[in-house]
């Protein structure tokens, strides 16, 4: 895609342009001088979602009391995993919402690696979300069996080569677990070729899709994918500490057992079974009670993925990730910014890192602006990265425009001189 004009109104244009500006108003949005470009950590909080809320805690928790569990709470977990299968090429048995995806990625490593015995490699990458990588860590002291974590390297810090990969993946390996979308540089991995060279070597595919799932394709069934883990409060727009969701592909179900049996894993909870038996399907992947009010607010918000639909957002994700690089090129490689992304379109998310050896200042600058300067809202990422995110349904071209003219005039006015020092617990 080419851009050759750096002037508002053609933001302006492109969206009164935008077949998917009418979602913007779905959002709560208050502060017309806040520019929020952070939608991969946290989404914005979609209106119907705020009274959903209200009404399962006013009236589901507060008038109905513990009937609600026979009025729908109780397969909460499996409906919403039903949706969620829409959107990433699942069928809709093969996911459950539930847990955090910290907790079912050890639910689903542990349990691949006990299925794989004989194997003790687990392929992971440097560019992995540091989670993931202290779970399979802490599986290998766990289980004290010796599993040994390979990360694949990178030799320009965006991208991850083919080659790295098939040279690391072999007939020793038990698992490979990659996030599909890499939480810095936004690197986006090919899941067919991936899953089909751990396949070739026997080994189990175990993707994290916390920054894929409502962004980019996923096609979880069509890749013949054998695991899968992800977040609902990134591009799935559910809200902090939302529960994440559990992938496993149907005829592998009943050949895992995972390793946390809690009741909500057993065939039938309600029996108060003093042993374990583990329930069928895709449910013994459960762990305890699901958490009904913060899982009540993902499905609204898929809806209005499914609505606006997956090839429309990934469309204008691409065209906004472009013009995002386009305009920083214009008017920021001139004061020491590097892009920190793959330039090519179809090795990237729906976010762009731009690096800077100020880049903690000019973060902390940019949300702290004083009014009238306008409030950009992206996200530190150490080193020296400023990740900048297209979030499709309510990120605007005319807003991307702005942040990119905010952050030059923070850098042109050494504005960020004055946050150099001490950081927030949270960036
Ligand atoms: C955000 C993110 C997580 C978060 O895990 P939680 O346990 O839900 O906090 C894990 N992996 C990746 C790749 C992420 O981007």
């Amino acid at each position: 895609m080419k851009f050759s004009c750096t002037e508002y109104e053609f933001a302006m244009e492109m969206d009164a342009k935008d077949e998917l500006s009418s979602f913007r108003e779905l959002f709560v949005i208050n502060d017309p001088g806040l520019i929020y470009l952070d939608g991969n950590s946290l989404g914005r909080l979609p209106v119907k979602t705020a009274g959903l809320i209200k009404e399962t805690v006013e009236n589901e928790w507060g008038n109905r009391l513990i009937r609600g569990w026979n009025e729908g709470w109780i397969d909460l977990s499996k409906r919403t995993g039903a949706k969620i299968a829409r959107l990433v090429g699942a069928r809709e048995d093969e996911i459950l919402v539930t847990d955090t995806t910290s907790v079912n990625l050890f639910k689903l490593a542990a349990a691949a690696l006990s299925a794989q015995s004989g194997r003790d490699k687990i392929v992971s990458d440097v560019f992995n979300f540091p989670s993931d990588l202290y779970v399979l860590q802490g599986l290998k002291d766990l289980f004290g069996r010796n599993y040994n974590v390979k990360r694949i390297p990178t030799k320009d810090n965006t991208t991850i080569a083919k080659k790295d990969v098939n040279r690391i993946i072999d007939e020793e390996t038990a698992i490979v677990c990659l996030s599909h979308v890499a939480f810095k540089s936004a690197f986006m991995y090919d899941m067919a070729g991936i899953t089909e060279t751990a396949h070739s070597e026997g080994a189990l595919m175990l993707w994290d899709l916390c920054h894929s799932a409502g962004a980019v394709h996923v096609d979880l069934n069509g890749c013949n994918v054998d695991l899968a883990v992800g977040c609902t409060y990134k591009y799935l727009n559910s809200g902090p500490g939302a529960p994440a969701f559990l992938y496993v592909r149907r005829d592998l179900q009943e050949k895992l057992i995972q390793p946390i049996w809690g009741w909500f894993a057993s065939r039938d909870p309600f029996e108060f079974n003093s042993d374990f038996n583990p329930a069928e399907g895709i449910s013994r992947f459960g762990t305890g009670t699901p958490p009904v009010i913060s899982m009540k607010a993902v499905e609204p918000a898929v809806d209005m993925i499914l609505e606006a639909g997956i090839n429309r957002i990934r469309k204008k994700s691409v065209k906004q990730t472009e013009y995002l690089i386009y305009l920083t090129e214009q008017k920021l490689s001139q004061y020491g910014f590097r892009l920190g992304s793959p330039r090519k379109a179809e090795l990237r998310g729906s976010h762009i890192s731009l690096q800077h050896e100020k880049s903690y200042s000019i973060c902390r600058a940019l949300i702290e602006s004083p009014s009238p300067a306008v409030k950009v809202i992206p996200d530190f990422r150490t080193p020296d990265n400023i990740r900048l995110a297209a979030a499709p349904l309510y990120t605007t071209y005319a807003e991307i425009h702005r942040a990119v003219q905010r952050i030059q005039a923070v850098v042109e006015g050494k504005i960020y001189e004055k946050y150099s020092c001490g950081k927030l617990p949270v960036t």
